[in-house]
């Protein structure tokens, strides 16, 4: 039977979804190998015993049927008040969409935003499903490249000379995969363009806990942009929640009315004991959200230090998320050979920059999540595999 062209056609043109070299590591762990993986962006630590225990608590007390499809009250309410407190942008329950996760925060706002047809903007490098979620909802993904030699933080006349038709325009600060976070500069030239060509920003802060340079600005506090902006958020990241799927959106209450009724032909809410689990995390406040972070701090510390002690391989400035993406171009091999000869050669696993669009071409995006020890011993060794073949390169 036929499929769709728009379920047939998600992966776009690629025969490879860019995770080849990581399906060949786990392969190879599976068939008994000992591999360094600095691939996915998971936590090394599982979801926190206490927040655990929450969940359990709401299973026990019967919180395990059918959920408000909006999101329970008190979560949407305590989603509202924290980004209020941490963006002084007026935010009540009705903002906000309670969705599995970011992911489908992302869906759900490329709905609210595009038509079939629609020219939706994203910035490249890019989070890996982008593309694929913006062709799911009928759009064309139209990419805007980001520099390297700008440290990635993407400029408005880049946006605005691919804005010509479009519908609207995603991005992502701290972002995945460069670990730039931008700056209130980046943040002035989008709201510009935005504004000017009257897109709607969908603005993914999935990371916005993880800060380590700068401060993250959020693109809905600015004037006028609280109207047009779409704020996707997860507790995945910031709680170590990844398998609970528990995420938002936040936008303007008429949006957020037609997004319930999006859920309810597409998921019909959120498990209950989930959102139960959410709201005691958050509860934790923002010392528990420094301790979730605290490693990935303290680890691109390591690398950056191991970085700074060469001079072939060049990071890029990694202000936040969970990742930092290293430039390998002196080395004269593209991100993909260079990350199968580490895969080789040293048993370490890192996504190439090829995975995340064209901008990030010739890098290599390491995710930050094994312990100290085992990260500082497979950066050196990067290193040293980068100095040789940059040596053999001349
Ligand atoms: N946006 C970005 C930039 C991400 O890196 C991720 C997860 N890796 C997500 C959104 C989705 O996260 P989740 O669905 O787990 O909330």
């Amino acid at each position: 039977m036929q499929q769709s062209r728009r379920i047939s056609t998600l992966n776009g043109d690629s025969t490879d979804d860019g995770w080849g070299l990581f399906n060949l590591a786990r392969k190879r762990k599976a068939e008994g190998a000992q591999i360094i993986e600095l691939t996915q962006g998971e936590h090394d630590i599982g979801t926190n015993a206490r927040i655990l225990e929450a969940m359990h608590r709401a299973t026990s007390r019967g919180v395990t049927g059918y959920s408000p499809v909006p999101g329970v009250a008190k979560l949407r309410e305590t989603i509202a008040k924290r980004l209020m407190d941490r963006t002084g942008v007026a935010t009540t329950p009705d903002h906000v969409q309670i969705t599995p996760g970011g992911q489908a925060g992302l869906f759900a706002a490329h709905c609210a935003a595009c038509d079939p047809g629609d020219r939706a903007l994203f910035i490249d490098p890019y989070y890996a499903t982008y593309p694929g979620t913006l062709r799911a909802v009928g759009a064309v993904p139209v990419a805007v490249e980001a520099q390297s030699r700008d440290g990635f933080q993407p400029r408005g006349e880049a946006i605005a000379a691919k804005a010509e038709g479009a519908k609207s325009l995603l991005i992502n600060t701290p972002n995945n995969p460069t670990g730039a976070v931008y700056s209130p500069e980046t943040i002035a030239g989008i709201a510009g363009v935005v504004r000017d060509r009257d897109l709607w920003l969908i603005s993914d802060e999935v990371y916005d806990t993880q800060v380590w340079q700068g401060t993250h600005l959020s693109p809905r506090t600015l004037p006028d942009m609280a109207e047009r902006t779409l704020v996707v958020g997860s507790m995945s990241k910031s709680h170590a929640m990844t398998g609970s799927r528990l995420g938002w959106v936040v936008g303007p209450p008429d949006v957020i009315e037609n997004l319930t009724f999006l859920a309810n032909t597409t998921t019909y809410g959120v498990p209950g004991f989930v959102q139960e689990a959410g709201l005691f995390a958050l509860s934790l406040g923002a010392a528990f959200e420094e301790q979730i972070a605290a490693p990935f701090r303290r680890r691109r510390e390591i690398v950056l230090r191991l970085v700074a002690g060469q001079n072939v391989v060049r990071a890029i400035p990694a202000q936040g998320a969970m990742y930092t993406m290293l430039d390998i171009r002196a080395t004269g091999l593209s991100g993909e050979e260079f990350g199968r000869k580490l895969l080789d050669e040293e048993a370490i696993a890192v996504m190439p920059g090829e995975s995340f669009g064209h901008a990030s071409a010739g890098h290599l995006r390491l995710a930050l999540t094994v312990d100290d020890d085992l990260l500082e011993d497979a950066v050196t060794r990067l290193l040293r595999l980068a100095t040789r073949l940059a040596r053999e390169e001349k």
